[in-house]
């Protein structure tokens, strides 16, 4: 028997099995997929073109992610961020350039100082403690939304604000408590890196796409790995756990969990979980989000000034656009996030009325030729067994006061990883990884390991 089981083959289950590979404990890692990479997914066309339709981007302070790309002789390159932007509100197009854009003064003045405020707050946060902060009750009395709303004096500050926020945390600002609104931007540096692609979190782009990284990781131990072996229950013995499936069992001294927390509710625990875990698995939501991705020859936009970057109302199916392009322009891909309500009605479309409104988008946005694409793909992570929903966990209103780290806490022999058991950029890939290596450094503590 194995020292120890993994369950998941996302980032944070590799990166917990890379940790005991390097302490020569022995593991065996369970996925439900037949591939590897979990939220991250690189598609690639009958043309040989690929894109991401999972998480792509890293920036600074994700100093794992570096690593690993540089362990595993991985390049990266800048993403696209030059010309002009365009601002998709109440119906009219507007150019800009740089992170201001064009609009009344009253709106700009007010955008900037509720990024500002929001901004502050978060500095307030105890990142491993959010419950500890100073206003934590407040704070998590009330949503994202009601704060924005509130402080927001034009409906054009709102409306730029909302799109820009639904883009971080990928839901209805209503679904998230400001408190851990406030968390994630302390847990990512800070709302300015956030939402930014120069000196953020979108700054950089793995060369051939994300979830060759993943592979590239578990490429001297694939033999450890079960594809297609979902975890239906868990038992704990005496001397560890039992781990089954259809079809599989197997038993292990110890666990390490490195799943989205709604799916860690469908899996049976005998014992059943203490009543806190229960209670916050069942809390937390998961966010929605769909990738809209058209390739085309060339990234056309450029030549034409434009940087391929949009920022929509809820008139257009998009919050947010984005130059998608691989390293040096090569061809173009063009990428939509569709988030959330717009999610949810964007979705629930057939495939032809989606690409004839996406198609259509970007014409409005970015000219005739954007309505011919070689190639189009949307995504919606929502409607993925394996992953229920994206990017994250999203903790509700008293979720963090009442609960607190909970989900992190060890059970026994069972250890927590994943994205979401993260304190330093909880939600990301560089969350997931420190996640694995965190779950794994107490495993090998448990046993001995100083
Ligand atoms: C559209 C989108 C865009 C994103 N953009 C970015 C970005 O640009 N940058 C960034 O840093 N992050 C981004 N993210 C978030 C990032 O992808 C995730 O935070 C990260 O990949 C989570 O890794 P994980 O290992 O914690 O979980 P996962 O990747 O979800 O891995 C969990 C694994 O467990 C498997 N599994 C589930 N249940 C079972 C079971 N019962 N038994 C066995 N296996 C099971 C799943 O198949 C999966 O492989 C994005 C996510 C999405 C979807």
């Amino acid at each position: 028997m194995p020292d120890v089981l993994i369950v998941g083959g996302g980032f944070s289950g590799l990166a917990a099995a890379r940790t005991l590979h390097q302490h020569n404990r022995s593991w065996m890692l369970l996925e439900a997929r037949e591939r590897l990479g979990g939220r991250t997914q690189t598609h690639t066309f009958a043309d040989g073109t690929y894109a991401d339709v999972g998480g792509q981007w890293i920036g600074p302070t994700q100093d794992r992610m570096y690593a690993l790309a540089k362990e595993h002789q991985i390049s990266w390159y800048d993403t696209y961020n030059e010309g002009k932007n365009i601002l998709d509100l109440k119906g009219r197009l507007r150019e800009y350039t740089g992170l201001i854009p064009k609009m009344d003064v009253l709106s700009l003045l007010n955008i900037d100082w509720l990024l500002k405020k929001l901004e502050r707050m978060a500095t307030q946060i105890n990142v491993a403690q959010p419950w500890a902060t100073t206003n934590a009750a407040a704070w998590d009395r009330i949503s994202l939304e009601a704060f924005v709303r509130k402080h927001s004096w034009t409906s054009a500050c709102y409306k730029v604000v909302r799109a820009g926020l639904e883009t971080v945390y990928a839901c209805e600002l209503n679904e998230v408590s400001l408190l851990h609104a406030l968390f994630y931007i302390r847990s990512g540096t800070n709302l300015n890196c956030l939402l930014s692609i120069e000196n953020g979190a979108q700054q950089h782009r793995i060369t051939g796409g994300m979830q060759p990284l993943a592979e590239k990781m578990a490429s001297d131990w694939m033999d450890r790995i079960r594809f297609k072996h979902a975890v239906t229950s868990i038992t704990q013995t005496a001397d560890g756990v039992e781990v089954k499936g259809d079809g599989f069992s197997m038993k292990a001294r110890k666990l390490i969990i490195s799943i989205p927390p709604v799916l860690i509710r469908d899996i049976d625990f005998t014992p059943a979980l203490p009543l806190m875990k229960q209670q916050i698995l069942e809390k937390i939501s998961m966010g929605i989000v769909g990738k809209v991705i058209a390739v085309y020859p060339q990234p056309f936009w450029r030549q034409r000034g434009y940087s391929g970057q949009v920022v929509a109302d809820e008139q257009s199916p998009f919050q947010t656009l984005f130059d998608s392009s691989p390293d040096q322009g090569a061809y173009g891909v063009l990428l939509a996030f569709c988030i959330a309500n717009r999610a949810r009605s964007f979705f629930s479309m057939d495939e032809s009325a989606r690409k004839q409104l996406a198609l259509e988008t970007f014409t409005r946005y970015f000219g005739p030729e954007a309505a011919t694409p070689q190639q189009y793909l949307d995504h919606c992570w929502a409607e993925e067994a394996w992953s229920g929903g994206c990017y994250a966990g999203v903790y509700p209103t008293g979720a963090w006061t009442n609960f607190r780290n909970e989900l992190a806490q060890p059970t026994g022999a069972i250890h927590w990883a994943g994205t979401e058991t993260a304190d330093v950029w909880y939600g990301y890939i560089e969350g997931a990884v420190r996640a694995g290596e965190r779950a794994a450094a107490e495993v090998l503590q448990s046993m001995g390991h100083v």
